[in-house]
């Protein structure tokens, strides 16, 4: 190991966590009623939502797209941080998860921010192209790991110029860098990566908070 990289400790964790996070109650209480659920851990960790929050800030973030919803934590980071005109457009195939979703975001005040459309996300995204290509400052994209390539090059016609995509689980439990594992999804990620890595059209960081985080900045 260089100088350069951390040795993640389970106590380096805590001490991020404990020094830095700052997680709204009503996101505390969305995980816990999350956590009940057998899925429950798909959620985002809580200093990634606030890494994303502070992401949206900085590009002053108006217009959003989120790409799996689940039970609605992350587009609620999202909503919480755009600004009182801000939108999110919340894609997800699950009308059950969703209903939690929603329950959130009305309680936390900002039910009207978020549009869920409930299909197929690749079927929403090329009905959104027809009309508002280039108008997104924002996206997130988290759902069903097989379509990823497809949902980014979506995304990037999307996008404006400027805008910023952020990927989840891009590292997948660190299982990226195991030569020996087959697992397909796995590979699904890797060529992603790749794919990613090769996009002369946009710059990239891949940062390693929750379980792998890709941003890609479109030129
Ligand atoms: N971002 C969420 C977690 C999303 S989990 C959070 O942080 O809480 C992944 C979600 O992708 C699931 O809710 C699943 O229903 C959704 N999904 C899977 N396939 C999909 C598809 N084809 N179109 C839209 N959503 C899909
Ligand atoms: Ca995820």
């Amino acid at each position: 190991m260089s100088i350069s990289q951390l040795n993640f400790t389970p106590e380096l964790y805590q001490y991020i966590q404990k020094n830095s996070l700052r997680e709204p109650s009503i996101l505390q209480e969305l995980r816990a009623e999350t956590a009940k659920l057998p899925a429950g851990q798909m959620q985002i960790a809580p200093e990634q939502g606030q890494f994303l929050a502070l992401l949206i800030k900085l590009i002053n973030a108006k217009k959003a797209l989120e790409i799996g919803v689940f039970t609605g934590y992350s587009s609620l980071v999202v909503a919480l941080a755009l600004p009182a005109d801000g939108k999110i457009i919340a894609c997800d195939i699950d009308a059950r998860a969703t209903v939690i979703a929603q329950t959130f975001w009305q309680r936390a005040g900002v039910a009207t921010k978020i549009e869920l459309r409930i299909a197929p996300a690749l079927t929403t995204l090329d009905e959104l192209i027809t009309h508002e290509a280039a108008t997104f400052d924002f996206i997130f994209i988290d759902a069903d790991k097989a379509n990823y390539i497809q949902y980014y090059e979506r995304c990037l016609k999307l996008l404006r110029t400027g805008g910023l995509i952020a990927i989840d689980n891009t590292l997948w439990h660190g299982r990226v860098a195991d030569a020996a594992d087959q697992e397909k999804i796995t590979q699904i990620i890797c060529a992603f990566n790749q794919h990613v890595y090769q996009d002369e059209r946009v710059a990239l960081s891949l940062i390693p908070i929750g379980d792998g985080l890709t941003l890609v900045y479109k030129k």
